[in-house]
C-alpha cells in the first residue's frame, strides 16, 4: 500500500478537511453579499484576535509580497532602517530594502543565536531609525527572536516602526500586536494558519498608519495600503479581485483558532515543540538553535554523523514524510520539521515514526521506539 504523505515541511503545512472544503466551493462573484460579508468578517476577526486598534490587509500573495507591503508603507527612500537578522529570511530584508534606496544597518549573529537585546538598543541609539525589521522565526535557523522584549525596547525610540515577519510564527508563536510594540505585522496563509499558499497578511497599528499617512503617494501601487483600506473596510469596493475561495478557507481557519483559543493553540505549539525537539535529540539527531532561542513553530533537526541529507530525505519521503532540507551553510547537514498549524498527536508520532524507520533502513544504530516514546512521555 502507498503511503499518504504528511506535508511536515515548514510550510505549507497540512490542510485540514474543513478548511480544504472551503477552497474546494463553488467560487462566486466577488461582490456577492455573502462573500463580501464573510470578507469583512475575517478582515475584523484578524484585527481582534492579534489585538490591534490598527487595520489589517488581507491580499492575495506570499509572505514575500507582505515583507514588501509593511517596508513600503512605512517607509520612503533615504530613511534608515535597522535589520535584526537570525537567517536567510532576516537577510531577505536587506536587498529588498536597498533596492528601495533604504539605507541599511545589519545586525546579525551565528546561525542558531539570537542577537543580544542590548546590542539592539544601543544600535538604534546610534541614528535616527525610521524602522526595524524582526523575523520572528527565521525558517532557516529555527530561532525565535524575542519579540515582546524588542517591542520593549522600540518603544522608546516614538519614531522607529517595528516591523515583525511573522510568516513562520504567526498563529503558533506568541504575538499581540498593540501591547507588544509592534506597529507591523506581516504573515502569511501557509503556515501556522493551515491554508494552501496565496494570501498574505499585513497589520498595520495605529503609529503605522499615521506614518502610511504621512508619506502622500508611494511609489508602489498594488501592495499601498490606501490602496486596500476602502476594501478592507467595505469589501463591496473594488481594487483587485479577492482570492474568494482562499479568503474562505482563512475564514475558516480563524474560526479553528477561535474554537482552540488563541492561548490555548499558542501552550499547543510550545509543548509540541519541546516534545518533538527531545524526540529527536533521543534518536541522535541536534537542534540547530539554541535552547533559549527554539522556535514553537518548526525544528531544525542536525544530522549526526554519517547520515546523508539526500538519502535520508528520499527514504523518508518513501516512509510517507516530506521534510525540507537546509539553507545556506546548513544545506546538506540539517532537515526542517514543520510542527505547526493544525495539526495533532496523530500527525506528530506518524512523523517521529517514519523518522525511526528512516534511521532503521539506513543502518543507525539506536533505540528504536525511542523518538516516540520520549514524545509521548512529554505530551501527556
Ligand atoms: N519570511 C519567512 C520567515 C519565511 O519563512 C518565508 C517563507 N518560508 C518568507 C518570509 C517568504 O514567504 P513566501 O515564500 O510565502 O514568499
Amino acid at each position: 500500500m502507498k503511503n499518504k504523505k504528511l506535508v511536515m515541511i515548514p510550510g505549507p503545512t497540512p490542510v485540514t478537511e474543513s478548511i480544504m472544503l472551503e477552497m474546494g466551493r463553488a467560487t462566486c462573484a466577488f461582490k456577492d453579499a455573502e462573500f463580501t460579508a464573510d470578507y469583512k468578517k475575517l478582515v475584523n476577526d484578524l484585527k481582534k484576535m492579534l489585538k490591534t486598534e490598527g487595520e489589517c490587509f488581507v491580499v492575495a500573495g506570499t509572505g514575500t509580497m507582505a515583507m514588501e507591503m509593511a517596508v513600503a508603507n512605512v517607509t520612503k527612500k533615504g530613511d534608515n532602517i535597522l535589520i535584526v537578522s537570525h537567517g536567510y529570511f532576516g537577510d531577505r530584508f536587506i536587498d529588498l530594502c536597498e533596492r528601495k534606496g533604504l539605507n541599511v544597518d545589519v545586525l546579525a549573529n551565528e546561525w542558531g543565536k539570537t542577537v543580544p537585546v542590548e546590542d539592539i538598543e544601543s544600535k538604534l541609539k546610534e541614528k535616527d531609525y525610521v524602522a526595524i525589521t524582526v523575523t520572528h522565526v527565521d525558517t532557516s535557523t529555527g530561532v525565535c527572536a524575542p519579540i515582546k522584549e524588542i517591542g520593549e525596547i522600540v518603544k522608546k525610540f516614538k519614531n522607529t516602526m517595528l516591523i515583525v515577519d511573522g510568516v513562520c510564527a504567526t498563529a503558533g508563536e506568541r504575538e499581540y500586536i498593540d501591547e507588544m510594540g509592534i506597529d507591523v505585522l506581516l504573515a502569511s496563509s501557509q503556515k501556522a494558519f493551515g491554508v494552501s499558499p496565496g494570501l498574505a497578511m499585513v497589520w498595520a497599528g495605529p503609529k503605522a498608519m499615521d506614518r502610511r499617512k504621512g508619506l502622500g503617494t508611494i511609489p508602489e501601487f498594488y501592495i499601498d495600503f490606501e490602496k486596500w483600506l476602502p476594501i478592507m473596510h467595505d469589501p463591496n469596493k473594488y481594487f483587485g479581485t479577492p482570492a474568494v475561495n482562499l479568503i474562505w478557507a482563512l475564514k475558516e481557519s480563524v474560526r479553528l483558532i477561535n474554537e482552540e483559543g488563541l492561548e490555548e493553540r499558542y501552550e499547543r505549539h510550545i509543548k509540541d515543540a519541546e516534545a518533538v525537539q527531545a524526540a529527536m535529540e533521543s534518536i541522535g539527531f541536534g537542534i540547530l538553535a539554541d535552547k533559549n532561542c527554539r522556535a514553537a513553530t518548526l525544528s531544525n533537526v542536525i544530522y549526526p554523523e554519517g547520515i546523508d541529507d539526500a538519502e535520508f530525505r528520499k527514504i523518508l519521503a518513501e516512509e510517507g514524510v516530506v521534510v525540507a532540507g537546509g539553507l545556506g551553510a546548513y544545506s546538506g547537514k540539517l532537515f526542517r520539521l514543520g510542527h505547526m498549524g493544525n495539526i495533532d498527536k496523530h500527525i506528530i508520532v506518524s512523523t517521529i515514526s517514519a523518522i525511526e524507520r528512516t534511521m532503521m533502513r539506513l543502518g543507525y544504530e539506536f533505540e528504536v521506539g525511542i523518538g516516540v516514546k520520549t514524545y509521548l512521555e512529554m505530551i501527556m
